[in-house]
């Protein structure tokens, strides 16, 4: 036996028992006479105590060669410490070490194994397994398979059974470009990684499956944003013979109960506003709405004037920043440059101070009148002391900016709280999204997903307008989730195909299987996907979602530990019928 007890579990009711313990040492103080050392596993660390008086000289010796990180193996008595550390469950006690093995030695790390250490991300991504000895890490680990289990245990309990998928297949369009692998043994042809196990739920559907869930990687090959990984981790779940409504209740519920076990939290029922409704209240389809500063449309009391830059603007559109007016001129000044920089893209910004005496100041005072600027804080909901910042131009643009805007002034303000949580969903999504590069309609969310059965005469006349049942979970400002009820059956996904461009050769290549499936009793079905990586890194009370993955990639898509990808030799090229013609 290695150990009788871990690191994290002795205490004063253990006095006078002699354990053995095994672990890393974490830390040396060598007082000549007397050496103490913490000794560190998954579980805590304990103090061990190394004594002239008290230790065997040759003990003593080995333990003077100690030095971090190295495996050892102790057994001692554990004993009253003189000066007990509070902070930690073992801080009461330590043992005085009757024995001692070196289980291994270890090279210095490159970087302190401490809460906050000395590493850069680079150089703990290369030694990863030594960064995940350390708390913070190794916390986030065990959080994410407390969040998973948490999850398996809920939909286990609402009869979901989980069903593992392949991982070679054929690619699924979802939008981005896939990761493929060549086949040896069929020349020429290629699996693709799944971007979400889409098509096979929706056959365990046809298969009566029911209610299926999995935790399941998928893997997209996108240009990499921060914080997106190539390969992800999504609770895929489909059901069948649902409506939307199904769907909304069952998987509101798993939220529910996420944030009550994992956040003691309770919430409200969760709110729901359609994608239009999302885009006019807050410029954005996943609105953070743990604070206010909802958008005003300003157009009826501002383009009534000779004020030619909002005259000609497609929308004009203001939020109140709440305290705000207190800004100088330069903070106004600079928060105009912020919304000038590149990654916003407005072209200026008019504002207007709301003073504690009512009155109200504008920086197009030349134009407007006092109650033309009542109006505008009418419209903003802006009270005495807020600063009502204005965009104008083409509305899509315009949207996108004053959200960044919106976002930005509730960071500022410390108003995207970690230890708040405001879900909500976004329903009635447009079923097609016009693409400029390639000048035609994509499916939004998927091409299976189903038009709005009253909007399918629109898919001709006016593809833009048609919505689909689909729909977002959002949290904080994050999308967590999303899903649709599907198309199930030929002709609708057929007709589907079509006005997203494929031939119907095209289309019967590369669906056939599914649509040859929905004439063999398809039932109506639907389902969604939550992101893993996301929602645990939001649970946490965090920002970037690396820490709750083992082994991430970096934002040029590189494991730096393993160093993938890499070259390939010639063997394995020829067996894959492969040959590199080009490397930049
Ligand atoms: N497969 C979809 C996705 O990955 C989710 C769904 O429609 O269920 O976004």
């Amino acid at each position: 036996m290695y150990r009788t007890h871990t690191n994290g579990e002795l205490n004063a009711t253990k006095l006078n028992q002699e354990v053995t313990l095994a672990g890393w040492v974490q830390k040396v103080r060598d007082k000549g006479f007397m050496i103490w050392v913490d000794l560190r596993d998954r579980y805590g660390i304990t103090q061990l105590i190394f004594d002239e008086e008290r230790t065997d000289a040759k003990v003593i010796e080995k333990a003077k060669s100690l030095a971090r990180e190295y495996v050892i193996q102790i057994t001692g008595n554990v004993i009253e410490r003189e000066s007990k550390n509070p902070n930690i469950p073992t801080g009461e006690i330590e043992i005085l070490v009757t024995k001692l093995e070196i289980l291994n030695t270890a090279k210095t790390p490159p970087f302190t194994i401490e809460n906050n250490t000395d590493g850069g991300e680079e150089l703990r991504m290369k030694y990863r397994y030594l960064d995940i000895r350390r708390n913070p890490v190794k916390e986030k680990l065990i959080f994410r398979h407390k969040v998973s289990m948490a999850v398996r245990n809920y939909l286990t309990s609402d009869n979901f059974v989980e069903v593992e998928t392949p991982y070679l297949i054929k690619s699924t369009p979802e939008g981005a470009r896939d990761f493929v692998v060549p086949s040896r043994m069929n020349e020429g042809q290629f699996y693709a990684l799944p971007q979400s196990p889409q098509t096979f739920k929706q056959l365990l559907m046809v298969g009566g499956m029911d209610k299926y869930f999995q935790i399941v990687k998928c893997f997209r090959d996108e240009d990499l944003r921060a914080d997106r990984q190539p390969e992800f981790t999504q609770i895929d779940c489909e059901m069948a013979f649902v409506e939307q409504e199904d769907i909304l209740n069952t998987f509101e519920g798993l939220t529910r109960h996420l944030l009550k076990e994992i956040n003691q939290v309770e919430v409200e029922k969760f709110p729901r506003i359609t994608y239009d409704e999302a885009m006019r209240k807050y410029g954005n389809d996943k609105p953070d709405i743990r604070f206010g500063m909802e958008f005003g449309e300003l157009n009826e009391v501002t383009q009534h004037k000779d004020f030619k830059v909002f005259n000609e603007a497609e929308l004009v559109v203001g939020i109140a920043v709440p305290g705000a007016a207190s800004y100088s001129r330069k903070e106004i000044d600079k928060l105009i440059d912020w919304v000038k920089r590149p990654q916003v893209g407005a072209l200026g910004m008019v504002y207007a101070k709301y003073n504690d005496d009512g009155s109200l100041k504008s920086s197009v005072d030349k134009f407007y009148t006092q109650d033309d600027l009542k109006q505008w804080a009418e419209k903003t909901q802006a009270k005495p002391g807020d600063l009502i910042c204005i965009l104008s131009g083409e509305t899509n643009k315009v949207r996108a900016q004053l959200s960044a805007l919106r976002m930005e002034m509730a960071e500022r303000l410390g108003l995207r709280k970690a230890n708040e949580f405001a879900p909500l969903w976004v329903i009635d999504f447009p079923l097609l999204e016009w693409d400029e590069e390639t000048q035609r309609y994509h499916a939004m969310h998927h091409p299976f997903t189903a038009p709005k059965k009253e909007d399918i005469p629109l898919l001709n006349s006016n593809p833009g307008a048609v919505k689909a049942n689909a729909y977002d979970l959002v949290l904080n400002g994050n999308e967590i989730g999303g899903g649709s009820i599907r198309i199930h059956d030929k002709t609708t996904q057929a007709m589907m195909f079509e006005h997203l461009g494929f031939t119907p050769e095209e289309a019967q290549e590369q669906f056939g299987f599914l649509m040859d499936a929905f004439q063999y009793g398809a039932p109506p079905h639907g389902g969604l996907a939550f992101g893993l990586d996301r929602l645990v890194a939001i649970l946490g009370g965090q920002e970037s979602i690396r820490d709750f993955i083992a082994f991430p990639k970096n934002n040029a898509g590189r494991d730096v530990m393993i160093d993938a990808p890499a070259a390939i030799d010639q063997t394995q090229l020829q067996e894959l019928h492969l040959a590199i013609t080009h490397t930049s």
